[in-house]
C-alpha cells in the first residue's frame, strides 16, 4: 500500500502529514492551521491522494491570505480532483518540474 510522506514543504509552509484510521464528523481529511498538520483518513491511494491535495490547497490559499477561497469547498475539491488527474496521468508533467540533483 502506498503511503503519504510525513512532511510536505510548500515554500515557507512546513506541514506535518499524518494518516489515521478514522476522523470524527464523517471527514476524510482535516487541516489544522494552529499545528500546521494535515490529517488524512486511510483509504485507497487515489482517494487518499485527492484528499491530501484538497487539504494542502486549503493551506496554500489560507497562507496566501485568500480566506474566502480557502473556505470554498467546491473550488478546492475541483482543484484537487484536477491536479490529481494531471499528476497521475502525465508523467512528463511530474518530471518537468522536479528539482535537479536530488
Ligand atoms: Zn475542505
Amino acid at each position: 500500500m502506498k503511503k503519504l510522506g510525513t512532511l510536505v514543504r510548500i515554500g515557507p509552509l512546513r506541514l506535518k502529514v499524518e494518516t489515521v484510521p478514522l476522523i470524527p464528523d464523517d471527514l476524510r481529511g482535516r487541516m489544522d492551521y494552529c499545528d500546521l498538520r494535515v490529517t488524512i483518513m486511510r483509504m485507497n491511494p487515489d482517494a487518499m491522494f485527492r484528499t491530501f491535495l484538497h487539504e494542502v490547497i486549503h493551506a496554500i490559499l489560507d497562507a496566501n491570505g485568500q480566506y474566502d477561497e480557502a473556505r470554498d469547498e467546491t473550488l478546492i475539491s475541483g482543484l484537487a480532483h484536477g491536479l490529481a488527474g494531471l499528476l497521475r496521468d502525465n508523467a512528463w508533467v511530474r518530471r518537468f518540474y522536479e528539482k535537479e540533483g536530488k
